[in-house]
């Protein structure tokens, strides 16, 4: 019998779904309502140790456009939302970190929300699921970064400074396909600023979803290791979202790690957002950031509850025939305990301290 790792994840989008159904969160958190990628049933089916859970706050739909459509069938080129300002994403923020609080209140037998590399070890070795605070576009946080200290204080440890809409501190990649990441501006003095500051209170910097001039002046003023939670390999699928061999070799030589995104729509050669596929594209892009980023600089970084995935996995419970399909394809145990949380862990403890 092979032995199967636990995975400690880059990115989930749980704590939107509960936020979007708070009358079922109890169901959806606790039972499983049979929808969606994650819930305590099938984390602990599937071998989920823990991950960055992301504070994100949508945007208003726009009836006039259907991306999901428009994703099934490349090319594409959605056009971004308008900026939300800190007055507004600020009290939706409160309340999506205020789930995954009450994650913890309502099951702290089985989760819990960490702050340091050795709470999450402490966790996995208790059997408990490890929750981190992340937030995916820095909405929520003022210009004079107040916000920050207020959620960093809650146990932010892992910022994404934009989604893709474009925020005070600096833009991200619209959704295009084929595209790359070079679409402007990179951070405004407010983003310098917030580097700085999360440099100082460490907080995790996440890469992905900012543009190329952001990425670069993210390498130049930070002085942690260079992270994009849930990205591709550009070479291999060519759409914004996805990491230029460039921005690769610099994750590497900056000593940080790139989790690989699940979504069908950034593994697929044809960009196509459907789940209709087999392990070769997932295997190739992960040997794709292998070959660039070594062993030590690659994890997971799925998008569960954020995406559509391919079949294979189809959700969380899924975990174990990811790693069956992975073994199958010559992944030995050193280097999928790596892949599934060593490197997640590493990363953590240096960039937030011991
Ligand atoms: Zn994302």
């Amino acid at each position: 019998m092979s032995e199967t790792f636990p995975v400690f994840d880059g990115h989930n989008d749980l704590l939107l779904r509960l936020w979007r159904n708070p009358r079922a969160r109890e169901a959806i958190w606790l039972e499983g309502e049979g929808r969606g990628h994650l819930d305590l049933p099938r984390m602990r089916a599937g071998g989920f140790a823990g991950g960055l859970f992301a504070i994100y706050v949508p945007s208003p739909p726009d009836p006039a456009i259907d991306y999901d459509a428009r994703m099934d069938a490349p090319p594409y080129d959605l056009p971004l939302p308008p900026l939300i300002g800190h007055e507004a994403a600020g009290p939706a923020a409160l309340a999506i970190a205020g789930h995954l609080l009450w994650m913890e209140r309502a099951a702290p037998e089985a989760f819990r929300l960490c702050r340091s590399a050795a709470e999450i070890r402490a966790a996995m070795a208790d059997g408990v699921v490890a929750g981190v605070m992340h937030m995916e576009g820095a909405e929520a946080i003022d210009a004079e970064l107040d916000a920050l200290h207020v959620f960093h204080a809650l146990g932010l440890r892992s910022l994404g400074p934009v989604w893709s809409r474009p925020t005070i501190f600096g833009h991200g990649v619209p959704f295009r396909f084929p595209g790359d990441s070079d679409t402007g501006a990179g951070l405004s003095e407010a983003g310098k600023r917030l580097v700085r500051e999360c440099n100082a209170l460490r907080v995790l910097i996440d890469l992905s979803h900012l543009n190329a001039e952001g990425f670069d002046d993210v390498a130049a003023l930070s002085d942690a290791p260079l992270v994009a939670t849930h990205s591709n390999a550009h070479a291999l699928t060519p759409s914004t979202r996805n990491l230029s061999d460039r921005q690769l070799d610099l994750i590497r030589e900056r000593s940080g790690m790139v989790g690989l995104n699940f979504a069908t729509c950034f593994l697929r050669r044809d960009g196509r957002r459907s789940p209709k596929m087999g392990w070769d594209e997932l295997a190739g892009h992960l040997g794709h950031l292998l070959d660039r980023l070594g062993e030590d600089g690659v994890g997971f970084g799925s998008d569960f509850d954020g995406a559509e995935l391919p079949q294979g996995i189809g959700d969380v419970a899924g975990l174990p025939a990811l790693q069956a399909a992975l073994r199958e394809r010559g992944y030995d145990a050193p280097l999928l305990r790596k892949l599934c949380h060593g490197n997640w862990l590493r990363v953590l403890e240096r960039t937030w301290g011991g």
